[in-house]
């Protein structure tokens, strides 16, 4: 997949965060985007800019269930999976479906690269390397991940699709690339969501109580969204041996107190902090190694946090703004008696 013109792209989970940049980028790259989203966590209003561009088709499926009969008639280069709630509220809310997404989504979805010939890109995640006993991580550490906690149905869900897609590769039967996405932010991070950014941003400019979990001192190393979506680009682009799972993230990494500060600061709140537990399994550390990525595909993030927290704060307080209500207008009886 050199160049998006003239190729069919099916993007799973097309309406989330990460997936509608996705969609963004592949259509300017000239591509035919088809979109495939069960609207779960996925929001239409994502795709919004989208609803008169020829080159954008939506279809509300489930990947779970079989898939729709046009997405199999369909001619596609490019298959990417980024189908499934991603953040620990939303994929433990159910997580037999979180799961079942990973599992049997990926399973139908490979089938469809394996009977189209289209390249196929997994969306996994360092949540496969668990609460990490080695520090950075590299692609060859193996992880440390409870199989029965509640953070289990994402973490052994996304580690199994990897089993299945690396299957596939070693059967000759698709052509895989799996991106091991770090902690990823910016616009379109949906505010309630309940990530650490959008929780933090969003309350520091509303005045919010900030809420730190546990003492703060546990680590995540955050990636702006324009880069990983480069990333994605990247190493679907990449023509060499197969190299197995690419960690694709931001290697600065902080501790919640540390980024809790630069919000702070950057939207000059006068919000308090507040400490809450911390949820179980929660990993004491993250920060990926990317060194595969420089030397494989050219790759590393350009946006420092400064610049990336910058973009998303402004982009929320645009939000907020919008969300206000409108101020009333005089009624002609309010005029009369003023
Ligand atoms: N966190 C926090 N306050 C919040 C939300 C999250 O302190 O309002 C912590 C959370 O416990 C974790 C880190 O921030 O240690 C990152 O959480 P997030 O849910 O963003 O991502 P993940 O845990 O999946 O890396």
């Amino acid at each position: 997949m050199k160049n998006g013109a003239r190729q069919t792209v099916l993007v799973a989970g097309g309406a989330g965060f990460l997936g509608s940049h996705l969609c963004d980028a592949l259509l300017a790259d000239g591509a035919h985007v088809i979109c495939l989203d069960n609207l779960l966590t996925g929001r239409r209003v994502n795709l919004d800019h989208l609803q008169r561009e020829p080159r954008f088709d939506f279809v509300e499926a489930d990947v779970i269930h079989p898939l729709p009969p046009k997405l199999k008639a369909a001619k596609l280069q490019g298959i990417f999976n980024l189908a499934c709630a991603a953040s620990p509220p939303t994929y433990q809310a159910d997580p037999e479906h979180t799961m079942l997404t990973s599992v049997v989504g990926t399973h139908s979805l490979l089938k469809l690269a394996e009977k189209t010939g289209a390249r196929f890109m997994q969306a996994s995640t360092s949540e496969v390397y668990g609460d990490p006993e080695v520090h950075p991580q590299k692609e060859s550490y193996w992880g440390h991940v409870n199989p029965t906690g509640p953070r289990a149905c994402y973490d052994e869900g996304k580690r199994a699709a990897e089993t299945l897609c690396f299957d596939f590769e070693r059967m000759g039967r698709a052509d895989v690339r799996v991106a091991r996405i770090f902690n990823t932010y910016g616009p379109r991070l949906p505010a309630e969501d309940g990530r650490v950014v959008s929780n933090v941003v969003n309350q520091a400019l509303a005045g919010d109580p900030v809420t730190v979990y546990g003492d703060g001192s546990q680590t995540r190393s955050f990636c702006y969204v324009d880069d990983l979506i480069q990333g994605f680009l990247k190493l679907v682009a990449y023509e060499g041996a197969p190299i197995g799972p690419v960690n694709l993230g931001n290697p600065t990494e902080l501790t919640i107190n540390e980024l809790v500060a630069r919000v702070m600061d950057m939207t000059g709140s006068r919000s308090d902090v507040i400490r809450m537990p911390l949820p179980k399994d929660d990993p004491q550390r993250r920060r990926p190694d990317i060194t595969l990525a420089g030397e494989k595909l050219g790759w590393a993030p350009r946006t420092t946090v400064e610049a990336g927290l910058r973009a998303t704060i402004a982009w929320y307080a645009a939000e907020l703004k919008q969300a206000e209500p409108a101020p009333r207008q005089r009624t002609a009886g309010a005029a009369l008696s003023a």
